[in-house]
């Protein structure tokens, strides 16, 4: 299988390559050129399986020649070897027909520890085998750099450097970046806010010379190798709830459109999904889309739920690309026009291939808290604000079908949240009871690209 680019202007490359690249070189993202597809029994089959044999299974019509197959086990066993719970990532069941899907059970308590502990092993492998190093370097607004960090650390053949807004992340957060004492670990306090972040980093992959000389590398949630890593849970769950006999629901909290595409591929492999959801809170941008087909930009308003408190969804060009007949050409030009004017209309003849594929709903700051607590009340689980979003959507749009709400982070990662809504503080897990204790390291640095640049010249290996 070969991967080709969402703005069809890069040449076509293998697994391998589209994960060490990320991005690709015109600006687009990596899709695969054709989708395989699973028999009805092969799914079947699936529901026999520990979590890494149906990892293994799933991922391998993704993954060609890159790995052999003994090398690739290997990675999916130690990617998931520290999660603390035997399933990896668990059903609960809430009422009759509703099932929340538990993906924080890993070393950051989000989800995003299901694909970034994979990457981190893929990465190793991939690199070692070509005897090359490279400089990981990543914005984030909270979860995403943890778990980088968590994925890295201690790694041989990267180092990895986030910037993150000061004063602006939670401490949790904050801490789980700054106390692994890993010397590959770096963790960059920006002055400014999480959108300067992204701007200096966008500054630091434009400049070439830089680019080339720390070998650069990108692990935000456009790499391909995250999205193939979060399909795999959409058919443990199915299975678990009755797939392949009975289609499954699934709503997913929604920022950036990585996790619930995943849920899309998984449906393009041959899963029976009957709705895929998408949740959002009030910064609703891709609800409006599905309700009006305008895609337009708003500002951020901050919210309880900050990991979905996005301005544009990047994984959206990829569905995008889908619904416009995979014609890079026209997705180039919508994308032109949301630089320039913020906004661009979803074309006539693709908007019903989007309303068919994803059902939407948005969640408000009040019905949010509403939910968390209408969750403890009726089943004593503690619920994070973004799964509550998710709820919220999910009760709106019941029907006949299981429903399975994705359970994006733990608890105890918002404790405020969940104190204020439930007036119950969440336990930190035992893994992390030390956190609030062991020492910090960070690099203080001014909002300025040429500063930031210096700092990861003299400290990287690469
Ligand atoms: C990243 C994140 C999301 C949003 O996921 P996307 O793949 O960006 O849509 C939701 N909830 C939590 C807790 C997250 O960390």
């Amino acid at each position: 299988m070969n991967y080709i680019s969402t703005r069809g202007k890069s040449p076509a490359q293998g697994f391998g390559d589209t994960m060490l690249t990320g991005l690709a070189p015109d600006g687009g993202l990596y899709v695969p050129d054709s989708w395989p597809r699973l028999e009805f029994s092969q799914i079947a089959e699936i529901t026999a399986l520990p979590y890494e044999e149906a990892a293994v299974e799933i991922m391998r019509h993704f993954i060609g020649d890159s790995f052999s197959e003994e090398s690739f086990r290997e990675c999916v066993t130690a990617a998931y070897s520290g999660f603390d719970h035997k399933a990896r990532c668990p059903i609960v069941q809430t009422d009759s027909n509703e099932f929340l899907l538990e993906l924080f059970h890993g070393p950051t308590l989000a989800f995003k520890d299901v694909a970034m502990q994979l990457i981190g092993h893929l990465f190793d492998a991939s690199l070692t085998e070509r005897d090359e190093r490279k400089t990981i370097i990543g914005a984030t607004s909270g979860d995403t750099g943890s778990a980088a960090i968590e994925a890295f650390r201690g790694r041989k053949t990267v180092d990895v450097f986030i910037m993150y807004p000061h004063g602006r992340i939670s401490e949790v957060q904050r801490r789980q970046m700054t106390t692994p004492d890993d010397d590959n670990v770096h963790a960059l306090a920006v002055e400014g806010d999480f959108d300067d972040c992204q701007r200096l980093l966008k500054e630091l992959f434009g400049d070439s010379g830089f680019r080339d000389r720390v070998r650069i590398g990108a692990v935000n949630s456009i790499n391909w190798a995250r999205v193939m890593a979060q399909v795999v849970y959409y058919f443990t769950a199915a299975v678990a709830v009755g797939a392949p006999e009975r289609a499954v629901s699934f709503t997913v909290p929604t920022g950036n459109f990585g996790d619930v595409y995943a849920g899309y591929v998984a449906r393009r492999l041959g899963l029976p999904v009957d709705r895929l959801i998408v949740a959002t809170n009030q910064n609703d941008i891709l609800h409006r889309t599905f309700e009006t087909g305008i895609h337009e930009k708003h500002g951020v308003t901050p919210s309880m739920s900050p990991s979905m408190d996005i301005q544009v969804s990047s994984n959206f060009e990829r569905v995008l690309f889908d619904s416009c007949g995979r014609d890079g050409d026209r997705v180039r030009g919508l994308m032109a026009s949301l630089q320039q004017e913020g906004a661009f209309e979803v074309p006539e003849d693709a908007l019903p291939m989007l309303r068919r594929e994803f059902a939407s709903g948005r969640a408000s700051e009040r019905e949010t808290a509403a939910t968390m607590r209408q969750i403890f009340e009726e089943t004593g689980h503690l619920i994070c604000p973004h799964t509550s979003v998710g709820m919220k959507v999910a009760r709106d749009n019941r029907g006949e079908s299981p429903m399975v709400v994705l359970a994006t982070a733990h608890a105890a990662k918002f404790p405020e949240a969940a104190e204020e809504a439930c007036g119950v503080r969440p336990a930190l897990p035992d893994s992390m009871a030390d956190i609030f204790t062991r020492p910090e390291r960070t690099i203080r640095v001014s909002n300025d690209a040429e500063a930031v640049k210096s700092i990861i010249e003299e400290r990287t290996a690469a």
